[in-house]
């Protein structure tokens, strides 16, 4: 009997999966049937899946079970909503996302979506701000300082000035990390920097035309240290990922201690009503104006999104 090993899917892509088995050898393998089965009513094994695979004699490797995931990034299939979400990756342990103090300017609009979606998916964020040597660090800080105060970690680095690198690395290692932000920010000198010879696909991929971004999948790349950093070209590119208009607020975690107060409780849309909690909470300087601002753009964004 060919015995049963565990690995880790690192990429997919025409029904081969990449995986690394435990001991450290990557093998590429197919799915079993009863799999592929599932793989079609929409349960896909994708990267980051713990896996078991089975070496056949003929020399082809077969997925054969696939364990129950502890996370996972995925987005409302486009049609679907409020059925069953695609999942991008599995087993993520937190998304880092990465802007410059300066070229290109930060854009909070795109930082407070990519919070949106870890928020959705229940995943921890953390923020860097790269580039800090163009602004100094009080100038840097006193940009990000609503993220702070809404509780996420915001890192402060620098590639030339090798500032905050070694608390970046040590927040990657053992652990799979959605790494995203937008292009020019600085993701792939930082992982360079990191880790020399680590970058990741994005930059190669839209160089090579765009109508080509949407059939980029995940993928996990290793880290010497331990752990993974998921590079997930398609995330810049989907908007709100089927986040729905009422599902919001609650993933704006400084709205949090006031949902179920304003006077029609947990249907209040915070955009007009009378005796909003939140947007009292906006008027008395408890939230962030720029914060509240960005909310109403993607609920609007998200109402628009669901008459189509
Ligand atoms: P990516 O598109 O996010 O992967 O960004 P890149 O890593 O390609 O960097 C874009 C540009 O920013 C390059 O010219 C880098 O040399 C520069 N850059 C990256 N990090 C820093 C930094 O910390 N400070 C400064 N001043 N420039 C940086
Ligand atoms: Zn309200």
């Amino acid at each position: 009997m060919a015995t049963r090993e565990r690995g880790t899917v690192r990429r997919a892509a025409g029904g081969v999966y990449e995986v690394e088995l435990e001991g450290g050898a990557v093998v590429r393998a197919v799915l079993r049937g009863r799999l592929k089965l599932e793989q079609r009513t929409g349960d896909r094994v994708v990267p980051g899946d713990r896996v078991e695979v089975e070496r056949h004699p003929d020399g082809s490797v077969t997925i054969e079970a696939v364990e129950d995931r502890r996370s996972e990034l995925a987005r409302q299939a486009p049609g679907t909503r409020g059925r069953r979400a695609k999942v991008i990756v599995a087993n993520v342990d937190q998304v880092v996302v990465v802007f410059a103090a300066a070229r290109p300017a930060p854009q909070p609009r795109l930082l407070d979506r990519f919070l949106v979606l870890a928020e959705w998916n229940r995943l921890p964020a953390v923020v860097v701000v790269n580039k800090v040597d163009l602004v100094g660090e009080d100038a840097a800080r006193a940009a990000f300082r609503a993220y702070e105060a809404a509780g996420y970690p915001v890192l402060l680095t620098s590639v030339p000035e090798r500032r905050g690198l070694e608390e970046l690395r040590a927040r990657l290692c053992g652990r799979t990390s959605v790494f995203t932000g937008p292009s020019g920010v600085g993701k792939s000198s930082l992982l360079n920097a990191i880790e020399p010879g680590l970058t990741l696909r994005t930059a190669a991929v839209g160089r090579a035309g765009a109508g080509r971004h949407t059939t980029v999948t995940a993928e996990l790349i290793p880290l010497r240290c331990g752990g993974y950093v998921a590079d997930t070209p398609g995330l810049r590119e989907l908007g709100l990922w089927g986040v729905a208009a009422e599902e919001l607020d609650a993933c704006f975690p400084e709205f949090r201690p006031y949902l179920g107060v304003c006077r029609f409780g947990r249907s209040c849309s915070h955009t007009h009503e009378p005796e909003c909690a939140v947007r009292a909470a906006v008027e008395a300087g408890a939230i962030p104006r720029e914060r509240y601002e960005s909310y109403r753009s993607l609920r609007a964004e998200a109402e628009e999104a669901s008459r189509r």
